[in-house]
């Protein structure tokens, strides 16, 4: 029987890691499909205290990893795939097959941007494409960027942006904003953000340093294709939290997020949930960070009332 499995090797799952390693219990650590979790896609994380130059997102990880190895945390490539609480402890299936047992679980699976699904995507991302102007924005003042999306987090990131940018190209593929209304009317009385209404991105034009330099529109009703040189494409057309295991077990909201209580806390005693899978509002690596120190402090009060 394990003491503490945590699930996920983003900042939520490695900081709950470092908690637990520290308070002597050994955690196991699955690292899913994406060890490192999101910031291990992209560059230069500058609002991470204790940066004041800002320091890669991978690099960011592997320092959080190392310090989850150094105190004894123990780490695997698997994935839950079935989720099982009992009375006195928790059944976590991993990679569809083998069932394990632990007396707490910390779920810190995270969440995965959607993106529109474009052939050099994947490569894009970090180099001028991203799905987050609160973490990105700053990196391109004076210059025009565009945001994707229809729906109120469109509207947030384009209204953020103006504060940065030379220009902020709305393009969605209706003719009107999904927004609530006070955040479309907000949108239309901003002159830096010009909507493009009908129209999607077909490609990504990288320049020769593989940074974002312009992006092909298409229009849905014509067909026709122009050229849009902007620095920046911020995707926002939602998340999905990877909490596939949990559904019918674990409370979620109308998006499929974690609810919890306390920050941290489930329905279940001994289960614990920290991050972005139960984070719509923040999304970012800080948050993140503290509510996996949150749930291992108390995952091991958890365990200490068990004794
Ligand atoms: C391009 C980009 C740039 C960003 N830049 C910044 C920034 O500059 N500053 C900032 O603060 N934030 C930034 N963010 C947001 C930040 O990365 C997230 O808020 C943070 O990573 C959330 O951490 P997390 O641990 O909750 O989840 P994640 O980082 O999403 O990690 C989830 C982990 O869970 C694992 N997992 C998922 N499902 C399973 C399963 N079934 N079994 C086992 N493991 C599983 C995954 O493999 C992964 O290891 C950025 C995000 C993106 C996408």
């Amino acid at each position: 029987m394990e003491k503490v499995i945590i699930v996920g090797s983003g900042c939520a799952g490695l900081t709950a890691a470092i908690y637990a390693a520290r308070a002597n219990l050994s955690p196991l650590v699955l690292e899913g499909r994406q060890p490192g979790g999101q910031l291990s896609t992209t560059t230069l994380v500058e609002n991470f205290p204790g940066f004041p130059d800002g320091i890669d997102g991978p690099q960011l990880i592997m320092n959080m990893h190392a310090q989850a190895e150094k105190f004894g945390s123990r780490f695997s490539y698997s994935e839950a795939t079935g989720f099982e609480p009992m009375n006195s402890h928790v059944r976590l299936q991993i990679d569809g097959e083998q069932w394990l047992e632990t007396q707490s679980l910390i779920i810190a699976s995270g969440a995965s941007a959607k993106w529109l699904g474009l052939q050099n995507e994947e490569k894009m991302i970090g180099h001028g494409l991203t799905s987050c102007a609160t973490c990105d924005g700053a990196f391109y003042r004076n210059v025009p960027v565009a945001v994707v999306g229809g729906g109120d987090s469109a509207a947030e990131e384009a209204l953020f942006l103006t504060r940065f940018a030379s220009k902020v190209y709305l393009i969605h593929r209706r003719d009107k904003l999904r927004a609530s209304k006070i955040m479309a009317e907000r949108v239309q009385r901003c002159d830096k953000i010009e909507p493009i209404w009908n129209s999607v991105i077909a490609r990504y034009v990288p320049d020769q340093k593989g940074e974002m330099a312009a992006v092909d529109l298409r229009d849905v009703s014509t067909q026709e294709e122009r050229r849009l040189p902007v620095a920046c494409v911020f995707v926002a057309i939602g998340h999905e939290p990877n909490a596939k295991p949990y559904a019918g077990k674990l409370e979620m909201d109308g998006e499929g997020y974690l609810v919890t209580k306390k920050l941290v806390e489930s329905k279940y005693p001994g289960v614990f949930i920290a991050g972005d899978v139960a984070d719509r509002v923040y999304k970012q690596a800080i948050t993140a960070a503290g509510a996996g120190c949150a749930a291992a402090m108390e995952a091991e009060k958890y365990l200490s009332g068990l004794e």
